[in-house]
């Protein structure tokens, strides 16, 4: 087996070890408390999946966006609250990976590496969602550093960060042009942690308001030059869509093997029983694997740094047709189990409630479809 091959199997068996293990157990206590214990956190950091991505010359452990999405696809199928940290924090430190200056990664992936410090990715804002372009957070040149003021919300892992990465318009002149990255560390005067949302899913995952008053950020924590930004954030989601992807794959398949599970134990299929259920099931195994076959396609495709706006595109799909396929499975498999399916002794609501959150987070499925048909338009000229 090739080297990159080995690598990636070696992030599956140890992502379903964990899966099985440690977060299983805990899944539904997760989703109870909304919040996740800090030994599944050490015990992601101790595996290498926080440094998934991170370079090996800053300790990381070099790995591709293939593994990233197969880790990420094991611990889903048991819980998604705790593979969105993974995500989020990743979301954060791709910027950096890609555009920061070598000082800014020795302070931040080091950092990473070695003291397990987590981060989150802070683009959306009170009047800013789906139109990323129109942010209001401003970082104001002042000698030897940025003032920024501004307000993001809905901020994966904002309360439990150890650097913030911030986007803000350092141009309002112009418009993607003038938007810039920048790294903040927590602790840095004028950076404070607002409301956490109670979410109907995904409820382990911390969800928070991130406030910039008056923060004083060296320019050495500039992501890259200065109007970068823009395309740092594109290229970021770019590479994180397959991810969520993989991560309503995992719902989905959790979801199936559970029913399956569950209605072995019941006896439904005894006598080839059940005839409808069988049905019903053999055709979420389908869309499951459809769905796993387009995220992998997306993530080969970042692999093999393929230029141009079908990677966007094939990202795009990978993540709204894997969550679509996830509210659907199990949406249905809540109504196959009637109303054990709705009580909190089984998984199936909990994974229900968490594909409808990955149908919204990262740009909505309707943005997604945009992206696609924006892309088949273009190509069409
Ligand atoms: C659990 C959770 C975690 C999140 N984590 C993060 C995070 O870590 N970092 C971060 O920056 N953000 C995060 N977000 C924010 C998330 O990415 C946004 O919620 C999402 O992009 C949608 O933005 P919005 O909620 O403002 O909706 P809006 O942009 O206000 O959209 C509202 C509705 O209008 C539709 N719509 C908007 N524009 C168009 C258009 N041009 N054409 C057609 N339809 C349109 C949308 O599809 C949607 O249905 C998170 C959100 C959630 C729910």
């Amino acid at each position: 087996m090739d080297e990159i091959l080995w690598k990636r199997e070696s992030f599956r068996k140890k992502a379903r070890e964990v899966a099985r293990n440690v977060i299983a157990p805990q899944a539904s206590e997760i989703d109870a408390k909304g919040e996740l214990p800090w030994e599944i956190v050490d015990v992601f950091a101790q595996q290498g999946f926080l440094s998934i991505l991170i370079p090996e010359e800053y300790g990381g452990m070099d790995a591709d966006i293939t593994s990233f999405c197969i880790v990420v696809e094991e611990i889903a199928n048991y819980c998604a609250s705790s593979s969105l940290l993974i995500i989020a924090h990743t979301v954060g430190l791709m910027p950096i990976i890609l555009g920061g200056m070598p000082e800014l990664k020795e302070f931040c992936l080091t950092r990473v590496a070695k003291e397990k410090a987590i981060l989150c990715f802070c683009l959306t804002e009170p009047d800013a969602g789906s139109d990323a372009a129109s942010i209001r957070t401003k970082a104001i040149l002042q000698g030897d550093h940025y003032l920024l003021n501004g307000r993001k919300c809905f901020i994966t892992n904002g309360g439990i960060s150890d650097f913030y990465t911030v986007f803000a318009v350092t141009n309002s002149e112009m418009k993607m042009e003038g938007i810039s990255g920048f790294v903040i560390e927590k602790g840095t005067p004028g950076l404070s942690v607002g409301k956490t949302e109670e979410k109907l899913g995904i409820r382990g995952s911390n969800t928070t308001e991130v406030i910039l008053e008056d923060v004083k950020v060296p320019i050495s924590q500039r992501i890259g030059e200065e109007g970068v930004g823009w395309w740092l954030m594109m290229r970021t989601l770019n590479r994180s869509r397959p991810a969520i992807g993989a991560q309503a794959v995992g719902v989905a398949q959790g979801a199936l093997d559970y029913v399956i599970q569950f209605g072995q134990g019941k006896g439904w299929f005894k006598n080839n029983g059940a005839l409808e259920i069988q049905y019903k099931l053999a055709d979420m195994a389908i869309e499951i694997e459809a769905a796993r076959a387009l995220v992998y396609k997306a993530a080969q495709m970042m692999d093999e740094k393929v230029k141009g706006t079908p990677v966007q595109m094939f990202s795009a799909m990978s993540k709204y047709f894997a969550s679509d396929v996830a509210m659907k499975v199990t949406t249905d498999i809540v109504q196959i189990m009637q109303w054990q399916g709705l009580t909190k002794d089984h998984p199936v609501e909990r994974m229900m409630r968490d594909a409808k959150v990955i149908q919204i987070f990262e740009g909505t499925n309707q943005i997604q479809r945009l992206v696609v048909a924006h892309t088949l338009l273009k190509e069409a000229k």
